[in-house]
């Protein structure tokens, strides 16, 4: 049987969209996906929902400090069965694979079983911890060269093999691993000949919306870390670079958003936008009332669509049938708005009606406009679309097909979230505002709401989010 091939690829710390453009490429042809406890789970959600999904600490619980734990083995097991039975393989680690990564021991696991392997970079969290508290590892007059250090060193070791005499002598140091041991290495660092003064930053949770920075002398570090609760993961920067936080540490003073709806492509949106989708598109079980409707689509005189999910659903169906854009000659197609009129054309197809107000009420207001009588119209929605724009139609004389061509579902495993860590919420419709209120109940008050469209204002204040 011909082999598979394994990517031993880096997801980036924190936040999903810190992995690379090779990276999610590979992950999204996997056949299937091992990945780390600490790679954000929201980065799975581009895999192949086909792909087998394995998280590697759950394989064995047991945690070993000698390097050679049960866990490694059974990874290392797990990975050469699937390649071998011909399957691509996407091996998901934290940061960089090749920065304490403990890439080689799977490396050689392949290499002794004769499988193909290459290895993708990932940003490593001491890279993203500088850029994210805005402290340069490198700078000229303060630091010129840096060292990325483990504060887990094995304990059974009797001599370290960090040469803490040069670490003390310059430059910047940078700790892994190292929230419960940064007292012992700042005595260390300090009766090597470190200034006891050098300026300290503990940054954990890199590039999450809980990301944080406490700062601090080099003799306090270890108290000042104890007394702020300061939890792993974290990255500690030694060095004079340290004092240039106060000036471009940009995290701490941005604008926090939370946006809720599906799709973010908002990278220069003013402040910093967190995307977690209050909502999940979901295809239907059974197509068979949607296929009836496309087969007869000669009959139709509108194709109205009400979402790019809708386009994008019905194409999938109509393709499905083996049919195609010919089908739809001399049909008229309304889009509820720009995205929408922009999924169409991925299809082929330039709507003849969008409405400047890209709302169900904008879209009816135009669609008056014309003659509607006896006209056929077919309405491709989503499970929960509200049955005004249906009724509207109707007092047009026209007579309309809806129906149901996706699901608009909550997600099951919306995190925990302290939402006073924002300073704006972005509902983008209806369902997300509801899908928050389910879920996290209530907006605190020092938390402004941004509604996108008069629907979803109107659901937020129904909700009681409005405050
Ligand atoms: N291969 C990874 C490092 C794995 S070791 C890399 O290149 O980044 C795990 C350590 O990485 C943690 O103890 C912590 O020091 C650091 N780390 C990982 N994710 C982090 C995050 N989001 N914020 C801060 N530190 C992080």
């Amino acid at each position: 049987m011909k082999k598979g091939k394994v990517f031993l690829a880096g997801a980036g710390p924190g936040e999903p969209d810190l992995i690379t453009v090779k990276g999610l490429e590979a992950l999204k042809q996997a056949d299937v996906i091992v990945y780390d406890r600490l790679v954000d789970k929201r980065v799975l959600q581009y895999a192949n929902p086909a792909s087998e999904l394995v998280c590697a600490d759950k394989l064995d619980r047991v945690r070993h400090s000698d390097g050679f734990s049960k866990r490694q083995n059974l990874i290392n097991k797990l990975l050469v069965d699937r390649a071998q039975k011909g399957k691509n393989v996407m091996r998901l680690k934290n940061g960089d694979p090749f920065v304490f990564g403990r890439a080689t021991e799977e490396i050689r696991g392949l290499i002794k079983k004769g499988i193909e392997f290459s290895v993708i970079p990932g940003v490593t969290a001491a890279q993203a911890a500088a850029c994210y508290s805005g402290i340069p590892l490198t700078s000229k007059g303060f630091a010129s060269s840096v060292a990325f250090v483990t504060g887990h060193e094995d304990p059974k070791k009797k001599k370290s093999s960090i040469n803490w005499d040069e670490l003390a002598k310059g430059g910047t140091i940078v700790l892994y691993m190292a929230v419960g041991s940064i007292s012992r290495i700042a005595d260390t660092l300090i009766s090597k000949g470190k200034n006891k003064n050098t300026s300290v930053a503990v940054i954990s949770n890199v590039s999450k919306i809980n990301q944080r920075t406490v700062t601090g002398r080099l003799k306090y570090i270890g108290a000042i870390v104890k007394k702020e609760n300061i939890k792993a993961p974290a990255i500690i920067i030694i060095g004079e670079v340290v004092r240039k936080e106060k000036e471009f540490g940009w995290f701490k003073k941005s604008r926090k958003i939370l946006f809720t709806g599906l799709s973010n492509h908002r990278p220069y949106e003013k402040g910093l936008i967190f995307h977690l989708p209050l909502i999940e598109i979901k295809p239907l079980k059974d197509y068979t009332k949607l296929d009836e409707l496309i087969r007869k689509l000669k009959a139709f005189d509108w194709i109205v669509f009400t979402s790019r999910y809708a386009a994008l659903y019905f194409f999938e169906r109509l393709f499905k049938l083996r049919l195609d854009t010919r089908k739809m000659g001399g049909i008229k197609v309304a889009a509820i708005g720009n995205s929408t009129a922009e999924k169409l054309k991925e299809f082929g197809v330039f709507p003849d009606l969008v409405p400047k107000d890209e709302s169900s009420k904008g879209l009816l207001a135009e669609l008056k406009k014309i003659n509607l009588i006896k006209k056929n119209i077919l309405l491709p929605r989503s499970d929960i679309a509200d049955k005004g724009l249906t009724e509207g139609l109707k007092k047009e004389g026209a007579t309309i097909f809806p129906c149901v061509a996706y699901k608009n579902t909550i997600p099951d495993n919306l995190p925990d979230l302290d939402i006073t860590n924002f300073d704006e919420i972005m509902f983008t419709s209806p369902s997300t505002v509801r899908s928050f209120k389910k879920r996290y109940k209530k907006v605190p008050k020092a938390v402004k709401i941004r509604c996108i469209g008069r629907v979803t204002l109107k659901e937020a204040k129904r909700c009681g989010l409005l405050n």
